[in-house]
């Protein structure tokens, strides 16, 4: 995990203004100031810190709408891949995702990884999801959802590290 010392100098009520703009937050974990805007992360909608990658419960019925009453924690669990058309049958195919779990009312969350995503503390997330616990790994097979594990080891790291940075 790193820490932004490039925001530190930034005034508090400055970013407070950035907030009501453009979506802009302080993460509740680590407190680092993450910014929203599109053009950094390369998604939309940002909900999860790039440093922690730890989340918010926000949206309720779809990515952005931000009607969720929830506002607890979220938590990331596992990685997985964006289900793509089965007409071509390839394994390995589809976009890498995160995985998130609300802290308060358990709801999962598949979330695009940012361009300025932290590599390592998207690392550490695949190398923990090994240890999840039997009622978590029950939650996403209820939610057919299938995470990366052991033997996805290398299709992991080519894909953090063959990612693109501009
Ligand atoms: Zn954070
Ligand atoms: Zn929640």
């Amino acid at each position: 995990m790193k820490t932004n010392f490039a925001t530190t100098r930034t005034r508090r009520s400055d970013l407070t203004s950035r907030h009501k703009t453009f979506g802009d937050f302080f993460c509740l974990v680590c407190r680092n100031f993450v910014s929203a805007e599109a053009a950094l992360s390369g998604v939309h909608n940002r909900n999860h810190c790039p440093y922690c990658l730890s989340s918010r419960h926000l949206d309720l019925y779809e990515a952005g709408d931000r009607l969720s009453a929830c506002k607890a924690r979220m938590r990331p669990v596992a990685l997985t891949l964006k289900k793509t058309s089965k007409k071509y049958n390839q394994p390995n195919q589809g976009e890498m995702m995160l995985i998130h779990i609300c802290n308060e009312c358990g709801q999962l969350s598949i979330n695009r990884i940012a361009a300025d995503d932290d590599i390592e503390t998207v690392f550490e997330i695949f190398e923990g999801s090994r240890k999840l616990n039997a009622e978590m790994k029950a939650l996403l097979t209820q939610a057919d959802i299938a995470i990366l594990e052991a033997g996805d080891n290398r299709l992991v790291r080519e894909r953090l590290l063959g990612r693109s940075w501009n």
